[in-house]
């Protein structure tokens, strides 16, 4: 069902915090799952399909209450699924689950009609977004104080990609930013090469090497590994 990259969490990590990423819906894109199994809370990052296979995970994990689903970018492949699995989320907790993503990729969201047709994929209108993520914002599950992630815009890919950085635990959600040898591409709407390029140079670049990056699509790396050998931006 995908990769499990911390499924036991070390003994001294007493909150039960663990992260799971797998591929979802037609383009396979990386759907993460930040949870805590103390708190039943969980992060959803990127629902970009296969919204029963998200939900059944989060009950597979005995999280129950999703506190945020958050959008790298609002190309249709990350956000397929997002109208479902909030919907659904929603019902369990009994409380309202928001939707994140940057303004600035505002005018992709509201056009997933358009982008769903370009590919033939059926269309449904997504819910709308009423949690604009700001750059340096923080990301945190309420009763999980190990947790203290943060928001990086990094545009590029498109104007409002962010990338989600959790320092702690060494993980980087980096969307169609970056990928295993590659950048994503830049010659879609909004798409600006000089920007991503600043993006991963001065945002990413500059955090801890031995970071694990989960990537919009296909396998996982390293910050190292991409700061020494990545095709198009080295460090
Ligand atoms: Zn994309
Ligand atoms: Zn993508």
């Amino acid at each position: 069902m995908g990769t499990i990259i911390d499924d036991s969490p070390p003994e001294a990590d007493q909150t039960g915090l663990f992260m799971t990423t797998f591929p979802v819906g037609p383009l396979q894109c990386n759907c993460t799952i930040i949870g805590d199994r103390t708190s039943g809370e969980a992060l959803v990052v990127d629902p970009g399909g296969d919204g029963q296979l998200i939900l059944d995970t989060l009950v597979d994990h005995g999280l129950s209450r999703v506190v945020r689903i958050i959008h790298t970018h609002a190309h249709f492949d990350h956000f397929l699924a997002a109208g479902h699995v909030q919907a659904e989320a929603a019902k369990r907790c009994g409380c309202a689950v928001p939707i994140g993503l940057h303004k600035e990729d505002k005018p992709l969201w509201d056009n997933l009609e358009a982008q769903c047709a370009r590919f033939s994929i059926p269309y449904t209108p997504p819910p709308p977004v009423d949690d604009w993520l700001a750059d340096e914002e923080e990301l945190t599950l309420p009763g999980c104080p190990t947790l203290k992630g943060v928001a990086l815009h990094t545009p590029g890919h498109t104007p409002g990609s962010m990338s989600f950085y959790f320092e702690a635990q060494k993980l980087l959600v980096a969307g169609d930013t970056l990928f295993r040898g590659s950048i994503g591409r830049t010659d879609l709407w909004g798409g600006d090469y000089a920007a991503i390029e600043r993006s991963i140079k001065q945002r990413l670049y500059t955090l801890d090497e031995a970071t694990e990056v989960i990537t919009g699509h296909g396998p996982l790396t390293t910050l190292g590994f991409e700061m020494r050998h990545n095709g198009f931006v080295t460090a």
